[in-house]
């Protein structure tokens, strides 16, 4: 099963914002990905540069998600 969305603690004021990964996984720019591992078979393991939901945080959140289905 394939779960699109996922929820991400922010370290900075505490609240989850929740992202897509159809969304965050894609390569519109709009969210800094970095592969940080790739394996034999080819499989990759991304980091996601986010930024925080909540509008007076806006803090960076920095998460690691297979993007592989995604991109
Ligand atoms: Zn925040």
């Amino acid at each position: 099963m394939t779960q699109h969305i996922f929820g991400k603690e922010c370290p900075i004021c505490g609240q989850i914002s929740y992202y897509d990964k159809r969304v965050v996984c894609t390569d519109d720019g709009s969210v800094v990905r970095r592969v940080i591992f790739r394996g034999d078979d080819g499989k990759e393991k991304h980091k996601l540069f986010l930024k925080c939901k909540h509008d007076s945080c806006n803090a960076e959140i920095v998460h690691e998600e297979d993007c592989e289905d995604y991109v």
